[in-house]
């Protein structure tokens, strides 16, 4: 019997996940792929002996990596090698307040125990909370469709529910367990990864403390890229076929019934079509009549930021940088505000640096740093050269005041990113970095739905649907929808 054929829209980690499941229960699978690598916002560029990672710094969670490979009977380790990175992280707070995050537990409790009398005994009671929200919200609802609110209707889950600390915020939560205004910044730290502010994000999500506390920092020897590389062999071996530079334009839709989708090079027909891209902008090629969501819905999104970033070559090392820094020097109240409620460029923003020459000396030249800067600020703002470069050259001074030592003498490779890159490479709407916010109105059946309710074999997945953003939620999205489509193409 001839198989049918899904075509996966986008060569992101949702998308190849979706793919790679997909082709293993059996179907023909192909991925088209508007970029001329895979990797969506993950991909790699090289420049004079420099390998940036352009998006993904951060690899937390190794064990939803360990469950991706092991759905098909393997490893990470069959694919890179994963280093634990000790400190985790450095935090500088101000010259005079540099916190180098320990890998290990009792440093982690040394630490807390130096701010706050009894921290150490608090942070016990947190993580025992924080596991069960762990178990419950990885083992279970993150991997729940949310297509229906149905799904959610059940006596264990409102108990469960109530538990996670759903219907609490994050900010409250925190606050009950610690007084240190330090361990707070330390604590709120993670639920940054979610897009939105800890005001706003449901307590539920301490699992990130969990996450972080417990299984650690790691990086893929070689760079982050290396998760693509290892997905995209996978799926490989499983017989998907990935076309590049081949940009979905369109679709032939007949009786509900998407019947093909249109590229450049004229239409290829599927049984069915999963999108990995960016959720509003397949909409907007849908046309009015078969979108889930209007224009206004979209605007009432609370997206999460987007991104300056600054990839740049240094021609020497920087002793004093770690692999992961935060500058957390300034007033976040005030940079979060000009994100969230009066979205404006930052007046004197918080950064993150990232060095991973530090750990990895395959991605720089002998004797050179790589470096990755990143702003974090709002989706839709006016991105223009003169932004970029004023924002580069606060950055410089910080950098140098912090470093003690002249680094922009030293730059050989420099190139910037920001809103303009995001909207031209991925159809970002707002040019958004990471989709959409974790926020409680933005969480499960709250968030755009996996399934297209007007066409019968069109689904949704990736950053901008369930469970959210980040790259272990992006895998697990990919799954879930497989899920729902093998079910869907079964009937
Ligand atoms: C700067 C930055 C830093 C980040 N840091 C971290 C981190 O440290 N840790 C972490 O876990 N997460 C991080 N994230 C988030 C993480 O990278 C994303 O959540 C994840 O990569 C999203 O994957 P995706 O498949 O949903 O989307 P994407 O990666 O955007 O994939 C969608 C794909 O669809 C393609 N596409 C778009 N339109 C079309 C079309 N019409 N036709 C064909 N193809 C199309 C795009 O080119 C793209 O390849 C970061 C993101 C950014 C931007």
């Amino acid at each position: 019997m001839k198989k049918k054929k899904v075509i996966v829209i986008g060569a992101g980690f949702s998308g190849i996940s979706a793919a790679t499941a997909l082709a293993d229960k059996g179907y023909e699978v192909q991925v088209l792929e508007k970029n001329a690598e895979p990797g969506g916002r993950a991909r790699v560029f090289r420049e004079g002996g420099f390998v940036f990672d352009m998006g993904p710094s951060w690899y937390w969670m190794p064990d939803i990596f360990e469950t991706y490979f092991g759905k098909f009977g393997k490893k990470p380790s069959d694919y890179y090698e994963l280093k634990r990175l000790d400190p985790s992280y450095t935090v500088i707070l101000s010259d005079s307040e540099v916190i180098d995050i320990p890998a290990d537990m009792d440093g982690i409790k040394d630490l807390f125990e130096s701010y706050e009398e009894g921290a150490s005994g608090q942070l016990d009671k947190f993580l025992k909370q924080a596991a069960y929200k762990y178990r419950v919200g990885i083992q279970d609802f993150v991997w729940r469709p949310s297509v229906k609110i149905t799904e959610f209707l059940s006596l264990k889950l409102l108990i469960d529910a109530i538990r996670m600390d759903v219907f609490s915020s994050f900010y409250k939560h925190i606050r009950k367990f610690f007084k240190s205004g330090t361990i707070l910044k330390l604590m709120e730290f993670p639920i940054l990864f979610l897009g939105a502010i800890s005001q706003n994000t449901p307590a539920m999500y301490s699992l990130m403390n969990f996450a972080e506390i417990t299984m650690g920092t790691w990086y893929p020897m070689g760079g982050m890229h290396q998760i693509v590389k290892g997905m995209v062999a996978l799926a490989e071996e499983k017989r998907v076929k990935f076309t590049y530079n081949s940009e979905v334009t369109g679709f032939e839709i007949v009786n509900k019934h998407v019947r093909a989708v249109k590229t450049a090079k004229g239409l290829i027909e599927a049984d069915m079509v999963v999108a990995s891209a960016d959720y509003h902008w397949v909409e907007q090629l849908l046309g009015e009549d078969f979108r889930n969501y209007s224009e206004e819905y979209w605007d009432k999104r609370v997206m999460a930021p987007s991104s300056l970033l600054f990839y740049l070559g240094i021609s020497k090392r920087l002793p004093k940088l770690k692999h992961h820094n935060l500058f957390f020097d300034r007033d976040f109240s005030v940079h979060s505000h000009e994100i969230y409620t009066d979205p404006s460029w930052p007046s004197d923003p918080l950064f993150y640096a990232s060095a991973p020459s530090v750990t990895d000396p395959s991605v720089a030249p002998e004797g050179c740093e790589n470096l990755f800067l990143l702003i974090p600020v709002a989706p839709n703002l006016e991105d223009t050269e003169a932004y970029r470069e004023k924002y580069f050259l606060q950055l410089m001074d910080r950098l140098e005041a912090y470093c003690g030592e002249n680094i922009r003498d030293s730059i050989v490779y420099k190139r910037s990113y920001a809103h303009q890159d995001f909207m031209s490479d991925y159809h970002a709407f707002k040019g958004n970095a990471y989709g959409l916010a974790n926020t409680l109105f933005q969480t499960a059946f709250l968030k755009p739905s996996l399934k297209n309710k007007k066409l019968d074999n069109l689904y949704y997945t990736g950053q901008l649907t369930v469970p959210g953003p980040g790259v272990p939620p992006s895998l697990i999205s990919g799954l879930v929808v497989a899920h729902e489509v093998d079910k869907s193409l079964r009937k």
